[in-house]
């Protein structure tokens, strides 16, 4: 059969999305599932078992000829493994390995989000016809990515241009990634909000519903967007 789909999963913090996709950039087929964060390695993979079983089980499946992913980071590219940050129980976790078994043989890519994100701006988005962009995501995390000179360059890692842990503050917070002052502890959804609070702000009694939502998920410890 004609094998004109890609298999996409993204590996958030938060969710676990994916989606068998055209030469458009259609997605045809579509699947989600919490991610369980604070749980072992299995368990995560576990969710990633259970989107890849909903694409497969799709009629589609058949006309899919290659997985790429775009996981949280820091990802190692090269030796196919993973260590999100934000879940603690997948430290240079084989996901190219296990995703590549899962799916029946079919090859796998692997980048960090940011620079899936980038490929995405640049091929469909707002960085499209531009030769040079760097990409930012502002979420759960701050991520990244670039294209230079027309081409995206995720790096020998597959992490370039992920800011989110440059440090920015040298005597700031520690960060889970073991460095202090990272641009994500300052900057990402839930950061502005912890600040904010922190800095005596609160939202108004007829304020803005979405402030107050930040707010209380910022307080919940639970991630924004
Ligand atoms: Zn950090």
């Amino acid at each position: 059969m004609h094998t004109d789909l890609v298999a996409a999963l993204d590996i958030g913090g938060t969710k676990i999305a994916g989606a068998l996709v055209d030469g458009d950039g259609s997605l045809l087929v579509r699947a989600q599932r919490p991610t369980p964060a604070r749980e072992g390695a299995e368990a995560v993979m576990g969710a990633v078992d259970e989107v890849l079983g909903e694409l497969m089980a799709s009629p589609l499946w058949g006309r899919a000829r290659s997985v790429g992913i775009g996981s949280a980071g820091p990802v190692d590219a090269a030796a196919g493994t993973v260590s999100p940050v934000n879940v603690p129980g997948w430290r240079d976790f084989p996901l190219v390995e296990r995703v590549h078994k899962t799916a029946g043989g079919l090859s796998v890519a692997l980048v960090g989000d940011g620079v899936a994100m980038t490929a995405a701006e640049h091929w469909l988005g707002a960085a499209r016809g531009y030769d040079n962009a760097l990409c930012l995501v502002v979420s759960t995390g701050v991520g990244g990515g670039l294209v230079l000179g027309g081409t995206l360059r995720p790096g020998p890692s597959g992490n370039a241009g992920h800011i989110g842990h440059i440090s920015v503050d040298l005597d700031g917070d520690p960060c889970p990634c073991g460095a202090r002052g990272c641009v994500e502890g300052i900057a990402s959804g839930p950061n502005i909000a912890r600040r904010a609070l922190e800095n005596g702000w609160r939202p108004g009694p007829d304020g803005d519903a979405t402030a107050a939502a930040v707010a209380v998920a910022a307080r919940a410890g639970d991630p924004v967007a």
